[in-house]
């Protein structure tokens, strides 16, 4: 009972330092910019995928080209905006080493390096969703558990694909290697389903790639007006 007790104390003392660092972070922001612009703000694009690693795919269609395609989309917008934007993966190769043991394993650090580099402000790793029941449709934004910041953003990009995609979807909390390993504020979004006919044959096009890079770019202006 009383290891309980002490484990119990322990995990609300970093719960309230966790919450406290994040104000600070919040407050530091305020305190330096203005967001009518994006200058001054620092934002890692994250493609999913990459080489061997076609993510989800059908026939053709694979999911680490259309994830890249909107990335570069979304670069532009934010530069459009003043951000400074760094992808973690700019063609169709992943980021571990020629002679890696675990090409994933090495991918995914050297994705998480960038990511939590100390200028990073936002992060946003961009996928497609595939699943075995065809009829699922539509575009969610996850986000790290007991992460109130990152919530904040991810429940906007969620709105504004509810007004893209006309998704139910809500915003969820994700159990991905980047977010549970990001210590910056950002979201995982997956941004239509590859298995399903209606979502595939929008996201193969330019118009449409491009409309989900606009909605992306609308939510990182939003949520940095929402911090000031
Ligand atoms: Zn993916």
């Amino acid at each position: 009972m009383k290891r309980k007790h002490y484990i119990l104390g322990i995990a609300m003392i970093a719960t309230i330092l966790a919450s406290a660092c994040m104000l600070s972070h919040i407050q530091s922001i305020n305190a330096s910019r203005t967001y009518h612009s994006l200058s001054g703000v620092s934002i890692i694009l994250d493609p999913g995928h990459g080489g061997k690693d076609d993510g989800a795919r059908a026939g053709n269609v694979k999911e680490q080209e259309i994830n890249l395609k909107i990335a570069k989309k979304l670069e532009t917008l934010l530069k459009n905006n003043g951000a400074s934007v760094t992808l973690t993966r700019t063609g169709a190769y992943d980021l571990a080493s020629a002679n890696a043991t675990n090409r994933k394993r090495e991918d995914m650090k050297k994705r998480m390096e960038i990511i939590n580099a100390d200028k990073t402000d936002l992060f946003l790793s961009i996928h497609l969703n595939a699943y075995p029941n065809t009829s699922v449709k539509g575009a969610q934004a996850f986000y790290e558990k007991d992460n109130e910041v990152s919530k904040v953003f991810a429940d906007i990009i969620q709105k504004n694909f509810k007004k893209l995609t006309g998704t139910n979807m809500t915003s969820k909390t994700g159990d991905y290697y980047i977010l549970n390993n990001a210590n910056k504020i950002g979201s995982l979004v997956e941004c239509g389903f590859l298995s399903n006919d209606e979502d595939r044959t929008k996201l193969v096009t330019d118009e449409y790639q491009q409309d989900i890079a606009e909605c992306l770019c609308n939510s990182v202006l939003e949520y940095f007006s929402f911090l000031s």
